[in-house]
């Protein structure tokens, strides 16, 4: 490291946080400070390393956590301690964001810095709302201006006569407190009262509420929306093209708050998915994935694969552990030759598919009966089956082959435990009814959201849909007096996801 560290001065984007750029990112994970504002997502923030110093100066419209000059400060001091400090800021850093004062300091400092443009929502959040801020038949001009006078200025900051000359697109930020009177300011110099106009909140999020209208009515429109910061304004001709382009809000799971219970590893897909079709994914892993207590019974099982003609894979993590742990130990692939692969789930096959292996049987449905009823049709007399799954894992294929007379053993691939998640903040956007529906994809997601919750909180989930992957996580929901909406009709993530999509559509 550098005897003096260095700032990098970054926009995040307005809002959807894949609209931060590569290197923005980059920046974020390496920095070891990171001085971020009120508009930067929580997602974000996930991007630090863990042991960041994360310290909030954000800005709250009427209320300044930190003043500017602390915050520069803070910039130079944690510089010439020789980190390196990300400055993070919604959308670009040099749009209304302040990034020119800091760099100002910095560069009176003799501190090295680096500028990272980024997404304004200038440009952005008018797109997400179905508007080109140009448009060759509207406009050839574009103008950005401030809607929040810097505190001590004189009213005539802003030059109205001179706005309201102008052809091209006006788009205001920080101007939604102010949005009458500069309506009625552009109106009084000469504007045309019938100009569409439109005002977006939190734009590019699944919050994002879009009022149209016209220069003349907009502001009473916003009024009885209440719509409230951050919001942009966008006055000009280009303004009633949402009727035609609007695509964002269009996406089937638009506005939707989804909690996904599956471990932070496995999340992804659900994640994924749940966000291209314009919902919020709430990340709330319940469990924890550790590996196994101690490698004694499991070596000695790699080392003596030729007693089991049969070996049943439960899940992709434990596909993953299980040739981990063979490769950890040198156990040579081929020790499988004869050996007959079971897979419970599309994923689990594919896992096993990955690597060479044939599968030989997956059950159609995903659940233990299923399976158990296939390994009893297909196990001949003398062939010893090999289960490899989580310590938790249920007893019902246990209990059947023992009763079918069926040789086993149960290898443990992994076990798991609660995740320690945030508790206070879900319960609060339950208790707010802000969350639309809770996913579940396996009976152990199911005990452990209601032991992390606690049963005395679980009339506060009554406003949200809980949705299951298939029959045994929904059995494992009702016992624990759970008020299951939707079973997915095929139990799989996709299934999931087609469920949500149908019960949004009202089906
Ligand atoms: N540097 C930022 C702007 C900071 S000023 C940028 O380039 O985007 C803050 C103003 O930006 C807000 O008052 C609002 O007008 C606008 N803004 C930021 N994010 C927004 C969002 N998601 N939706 C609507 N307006 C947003």
């Amino acid at each position: 490291m550098s005897e003096y560290g260095k700032v990098y001065i970054l926009g995040v984007g307005p809002g959807d946080y894949k609209l931060i750029t590569l290197k923005a990112a980059e920046c974020i994970k390496k920095a070891d400070v990171i001085v971020y504002d009120r508009l930067v997502s929580t997602k974000i923030l996930s991007f630090a390393k863990e042991d960041a110093e994360l310290i909030y100066a954000g800005k709250l419209p009427d209320l300044h956590t930190v003043p500017q000059e602390g915050i520069n400060e803070i910039l130079v001091k944690k510089a010439l301690e020789g980190k390196v400090v990300a400055r993070v800021k919604g959308g670009d850093p040099f749009v209304f964001g302040r990034g020119g004062e800091e760099a100002e300091a910095l560069s009176e400092h003799g501190i090295s810095f680096e500028i990272i443009p980024g997404v304004t929502s200038a440009i952005a959040v008018p797109a997400y709302a179905g508007i080109p801020v140009t448009h060759r038949d509207y406009c050839s001009s574009l103008h950005i201006i401030t809607g929040h006078e810097k505190p001590g200025k004189a009213e005539s900051f802003i030059d109205f006569e001179l706005l309201a000359k102008l052809e091209g697109t006006l788009v205001f930020l920080m101007g939604i407190k102010n949005i009458a009177e500069i309506c009625s300011n552009l109106i009084r110099f000469g504007k045309k009262g019938t100009t569409p106009a439109a005002v977006i909140e939190n734009g590019t999020t699944v919050s994002q509420r879009v009022v149209s209208g016209t220069l003349k009515d907009i502001a009473q429109k916003v009024g009885e929306a209440g719509i409230k910061s951050p919001a942009v304004t966008v006055i000009g001709g280009v303004a009633e093209l949402r009727d035609k382009l609007q695509w964002f809000s269009k996406g089937s799971l638009f506005g939707k708050k989804v909690i996904v219970t599956r471990t932070r590893e496995q999340a992804g897909k659900l994640v994924d998915a749940i966000e291209q079709l314009g919902g919020e994914a709430i990340e709330f892993p319940t469990i924890k994935v550790q590996p196994p207590q101690e490698y004694l019974q499991f070596d000695k099982i790699l080392r003596n694969l030729y007693a089991f003609r049969w070996i049943v894979f439960t899940s992709v993590h434990g596909v993953k552990v299980f040739f981990m742990r063979m490769k950890e130990i040198k156990v040579d692939i081929r020790r499988l030759w004869g050996i007959r692969l079971c897979a419970v789930g599309e994923a689990t096959a594919k896992e096993l598919e990955a690597l060479g292996l044939e599968v030989f049987y997956r059950p159609e449905a995903f659940t233990s009966s299923e399976l158990l009823k296939g390994l009893l049709d297909y196990v001949r007399p003398g062939e010893k089956v090999l289960l490899a799954r989580a310590d938790m894992a249920s007893e019902e294929l246990s209990e059947g082959l023992t009763k079918n007379n069926i040789a086993f053993e149960e290898l443990t691939v992994y076990s798991t435990s609660l995740e320690t998640s945030d508790r206070q903040g879900i319960l609060e956007r339950l208790e707010e009814n802000e969350i639309d529906f809770i996913t579940f994809t396996s009976a152990s997601t199911v005990k452990n959201f209601v032991s992390i919750l606690g049963a005395e909180n679980l009339d506060k989930l009554s406003g949200a849909k809980l949705v299951c992957i298939g029959p045994v996580t929904m059995e494992a929901a009702e016992k624990l007096g759970l008020n299951v909406s939707a079973m997915a009709d095929i139990y799989t993530i996709e299934g999931i996801v087609d469920k949500l999509v149908q019960i949004t559509r009202g089906g």
